[in-house]
Formats: C-alpha cells, structure tokens, sequence
C-alpha cells in the first residue's frame, strides 16, 4: 500500500508557482492577486479563507481578504462583486460558501466574472469543462487528478466509482474521470444517497472517489483488493483529546481500508492540502491569462 501524501504534493505545487511568479516579477510583472469575499464567522470558512491568505503570501502572490458580516444584504454582496470583476489589479476572487440563507449562492456565482472565477464555480467554467475547452477546474477535483497523476497511478480502462454528485465535489469528478486524457479513460459509476446496493458498485471499483461527508462510510467488505481510495471527506467529530475540541474523519474507513488498497489517501494530509495548491493555480493562469486567452 502506498499513501498518497497530500501534504507533500501541495507543497512541491507551491514550490513550482513560486518559482513562476518570481520569473514573472523578475520579468515586471506584478504579483497575481487574489482576493477572497468571506460573509460570516463560521469557524470552518474563517480557518479555510486564512489558510488561502497564507498560501498566497507564501508563493509570493498578493492577496485580498474583504471580510463582511452576515447581515449584509445580497445586493450589497453583488456590488462588491461587480467592483472586483471591474478591478484589473484582481486577477482572480473567490466567495468563500456557504453563505448566510438570505443570499442566494446560485446568482452570487453567476455575478463573478467567468474569466476571474479561479474557485471554476461559474456555469461557464463548468461548461467548458465538459465540453473539454480550457476552463478553471474546481480546485478539489483538479487536486485529485494531481495526485493520480504525480503518482503515476494507470486510470485508463479502469472502473472508476464516485460516491456523492455535489457541484463542488462528485459531479466534476466523475466528468474529469470519464474524460479521453490521462488522468480519466475510466468508465465511470457515480453514486449518491439513492443508490441501491451501493456496495454492490464499489465492490468492483478499481478506483473509489469517496465525496459524501459522513465518517468511516466505505468499510473493508465494500473494496476488492488493489483498489485505489481517494478520500475526500472532511467531517469533523468531537474530540475533548484535541485543543481545537474537534478531529477530521474521512468517508472511508482508513484502518479497515488501507491493507486492501494499492493507493489511498489519509485524512488529513490528503485531499485537502491539495485543493490550496490548485485555487493557487488557477490564480496563476488568471494572472497570465491563459484560460481565456
Ligand atoms: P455535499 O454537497 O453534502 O454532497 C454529498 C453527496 O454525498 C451528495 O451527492 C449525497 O447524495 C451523497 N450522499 C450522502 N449520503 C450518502 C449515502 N448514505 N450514500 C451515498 N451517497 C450519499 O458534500 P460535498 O460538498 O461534495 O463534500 C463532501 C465531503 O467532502 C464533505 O465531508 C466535505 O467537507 C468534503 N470536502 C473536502 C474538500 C477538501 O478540500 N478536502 C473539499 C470539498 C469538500 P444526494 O445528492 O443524493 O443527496
């Protein structure tokens, strides 16, 4: 069983865009900029937003955090959005989701500019992607095809089965993974909370991309053995051990589920780390306008 170590490939990702963006300085050019939109204190969301600040500042990018409270109105929020899509010195910006219930997420993300969108959450970004044309890839999908690819884990004819179909997460995925590229080629089986026998598909899964947010969920007698295990999942479970009060839980049983696995990846150190690199580089074909050229 090999790990498939998260942590390491964010951190060589990072070291590649530092590289980048001190050839494009050394060259003129001003650092990429992103900036993030945080409505709210959700404890998740603040964590999540100051680690991409961070990141930003360690790849040598500038950065703009406009932090509101939850009581701003939804057209109040459009506006600052229209004012960063008009602002060339912002390469690329974010909405940190979820947002308050009087905001409707749906026209949030459709105001963002597609060519700004680095989180690929715009209609268009997820059109061009399935339809194969260049497009920001949501960040967490685009991680996973990194790691299959830095591993050089085969995908081609594979079977390929994704469990969950949220926007951010399982649909993309199970596209991506279809796809006639290297990493994709896989008959794909996407699964969600209405399939029947669930583990009747994963049982013949070369490859399962677990995308559900409930703890331990893929156990032992659910994988064949060799099978590669991504695990997305991030739940987190009371822990009085922890100062925080909380650890993260993957979807998959690691203990259980590792001895039978050819590749899989831990929670945390897997995924997650991933998802920072690739908002990072999304940001960087904004600054260099690559998607759209
Ligand atoms: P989501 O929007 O809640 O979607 C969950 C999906 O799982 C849904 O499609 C749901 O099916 C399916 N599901 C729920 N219970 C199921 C069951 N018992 N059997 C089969 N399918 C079931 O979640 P998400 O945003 O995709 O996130 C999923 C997990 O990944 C969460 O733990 C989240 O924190 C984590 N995550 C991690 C990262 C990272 O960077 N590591 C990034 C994003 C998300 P229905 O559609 O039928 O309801």
């Amino acid at each position: 069983m090999t790990l498939l170590d998260g942590k390491k490939t964010s951190e060589a990702i990072q070291q590649e865009i530092a590289a980048e963006v001190a050839e494009l300085k050394a060259g003129g050019a001003r650092a990429p900029h992103l900036a993030a939109i945080l409505v709210g204190n959700d404890g998740g969301s603040v964590t999540y937003v100051n680690n991409k600040v961070l990141a930003c500042e360690r790849v040598g990018f500038a950065s703009s955090l406009f932090h509101y409270e939850d009581t701003i109105t939804e057209a109040e929020l459009l506006n600052k959005i229209e004012a960063l899509n008009q602002d060339d010195a912002i390469d690329g910006f974010i909405v940190q989701l979820p947002l308050p219930k009087h905001i409707d997420p749906e026209k949030v993300l459709e105001a963002i500019d597609p060519q700004k969108d680095v989180d690929g959450f715009h209609p268009m970004n997820v059109g061009r992607m399935v339809a194969g044309l260049p497009a920001y890839l949501p960040a967490t999908p685009a991680g996973i095809l990194q790691l299959l690819e830095r591993y050089k884990i085969e995908t081609s004819g594979k079977h390929c089965v994704v469990i969950g179909r949220s926007n951010i997460v399982g649909s993309p995925m199970s596209i991506l993974m279809a796809k006639s590229a290297y990493p994709g080629n896989c008959t794909v089986t996407i699964c969600h909370s209405r399939t029947v026998d669930l583990p009747s598909y994963t049982r013949q899964a070369d490859i399962i991309i677990a995308a559900i947010g409930k703890p331990e969920f893929v156990t032992a007698d659910m994988v064949k053995e060799g099978v590669v295990v991504i695990d997305v999942g991030t739940t987190r479970v009371p822990d009085a051990s922890r100062k925080s009060g909380f650890r993260l839980k993957g979807d998959v049983n690691f203990d259980e589920v590792a001895p039978k696995s050819s590749f899989i990846t831990p929670v945390p150190g897997g995924v997650g780390p991933l998802t920072i690199a690739m908002l990072l580089k999304n940001t960087l074909k904004a600054a260099k306008k690559e998607v759209y050229a």
